[in-house]
């Protein structure tokens, strides 16, 4: 039998442990397509920025991850072996009103070993990815039953493993509306149940480099705020205090809550400079709230990003891991279908790898279901990552 094509439009972690699963099960024919311009990794990546002459790392969006799927358990054993990961050791918890409350059932959070990048960089390393790359335009050609990717050719399966604007207008006029039905979305930072669209709402991530040691005993702090909801020690939890010889640097990643980046939303692509200004002022001033640090050192270095999609408020009622349409060969993953984390988009995207292999070999041809029908994700937009203290970790191939 000969191998199908696939593109896979989004190199996240739902698209390359797509491809990667794909390739293990005899389909080495995929393609993953990715907008990144250093890599892919979508939101799980890393920013590197010169500070003074050296090289500092910010994780600036998936900030750790954890596990309570046997089968994600593997892929990490995986990553664990290939030395992508490692567990972070830090004290992670709740800031609330000033005060620190460890988070026991943390003891099993993960990072990369230089920073979240390395997930996505090792996840790559054996398939074929197009990074620097926007798809624009797919279709579906009936008469030979191929999906054509804008002017990159033929395919006999497509993979949608991005969500928002994007994939919306991507899949407009694609030919298959009930896929189109799915990829629909709705911007808000609260859910309207009524309206049966994916909604996904805006945060803030402010890059901060002090020149000394906030000196907090915590590294990592789920925040009650109005304006904040995390932060986390870049330094401390990737280990680098010691490379930077001799310097005090301390390089912090803190996330807005999900009002606040309704509040101050604007294009992403091109915040206007007194935006940057006042979302700048307003996360460090909460930083000092927060913290309660007296006086904060003045920043070596400051960055705002919006991420405009950062997270789905709801996800699909039926909880199917991945969508599947087989009769028109085009699936859709990513965290948005049952869990917003990490977890949820590798495990949706290793489920779309084995629909797409048990129809490629005519032992299952029928579709999942494609009625748009959402509700409400579990817990806070950032922080109600799923935990199974059972999981054993042991190196394994993926
Ligand atoms: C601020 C923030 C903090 C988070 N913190 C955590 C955390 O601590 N722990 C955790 O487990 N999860 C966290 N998450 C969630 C986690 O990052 C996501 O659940 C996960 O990374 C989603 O992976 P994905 O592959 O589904 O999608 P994405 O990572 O969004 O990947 C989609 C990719 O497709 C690309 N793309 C889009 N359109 C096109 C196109 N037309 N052509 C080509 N490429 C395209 C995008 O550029 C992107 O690279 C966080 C998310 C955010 C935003």
């Amino acid at each position: 039998m000969s191998q199908p094509s696939v593109a896979i439009i989004g190199g996240g972690v739902a698209g390359l442990v797509c491809a990667n699963r794909l390739q293990q099960l005899g389909i080495s024919q995929s393609t993953v397509f990715d907008t990144g311009k250093h890599g892919p990794g979508g939101r799980c990546s890393s920013r590197v920025v010169n500070i003074g002459g050296k090289l500092h790392v910010f994780d600036h969006s998936a900030q750790y991850f954890t596990v309570s799927d046997s089968r994600f358990a593997k892929i990490v054993s995986y990553l664990h072996r290939k030395g992508a990961v490692k567990q972070w050791k830090g004290k992670i918890g709740k800031l609330s009103k000033g005060s620190f409350e460890e988070d026991k059932n943390l003891s099993q959070a993960f990072v990369g070993r230089t920073g979240m990048h390395d997930i996505p960089r090792s996840l790559a390393e054996n398939i074929n990815v197009r990074v620097n790359t926007w798809v624009g335009n797919v279709s579906w050609e009936d008469s030979i039953k191929k999906w054509k990717v804008d002017k990159y050719g033929m395919f006999d399966y497509l993979v949608i493993a991005h969500n928002g604007k994007c994939a919306d207008r991507l899949m407009a006029s694609a030919g298959t509306p009930q896929i189109h039905t799915l990829t629909q979305v709705r911007f808000s930072d609260r859910l309207n149940v009524r309206d049966k669209r994916m909604h996904l709402c805006s945060i803030w991530a402010l890059l901060v480099s002090f020149p000394r040691s906030l000196e907090l005993k915590y590294e990592g702090a789920h925040v009650e705020d109005e304006d904040i909801s995390w932060l986390a020690n870049n330094t401390a939890k990737l280990s680098v205090s010691d490379l930077a010889t001799g310097s005090q640097v301390e390089c912090w990643t803190v996330f807005s809550t999900r009002q606040f980046g309704t509040r101050h939303k604007c294009s992403q692509e091109n915040i206007p400079p007194n935006v940057e200004r006042e979302v700048t002022e307003k996360l460090l001033a909460g930083v000092q709230r927060v913290t309660g640090v007296a006086q904060l050192p003045p920043p070596a270095y400051t960055r705002v990003q919006l991420w405009g999609a950062a997270l789905p408020l709801n996800v699909l009622k039926t909880r199917e891991e991945c969508v599947f349409d087989g009769l028109h060969n085009v699936g859709i993953c990513g965290d948005w279908l049952t869990s917003p984390c990490v977890q949820g988009a590798a495990v949706s995207g290793l489920a779309l790898a084995e629909k797409i292999h048990l129809h490629h070999v005519g032992t299952n041809k029928s579709s999942t279901s494609l009625v748009p029908e959402f509700q409400a994700a579990d817990g806070e937009v950032i922080g109600a990552f799923p935990v199974d203290s059972s999981i054993q970790f042991q190196p394994q191939s993926l």
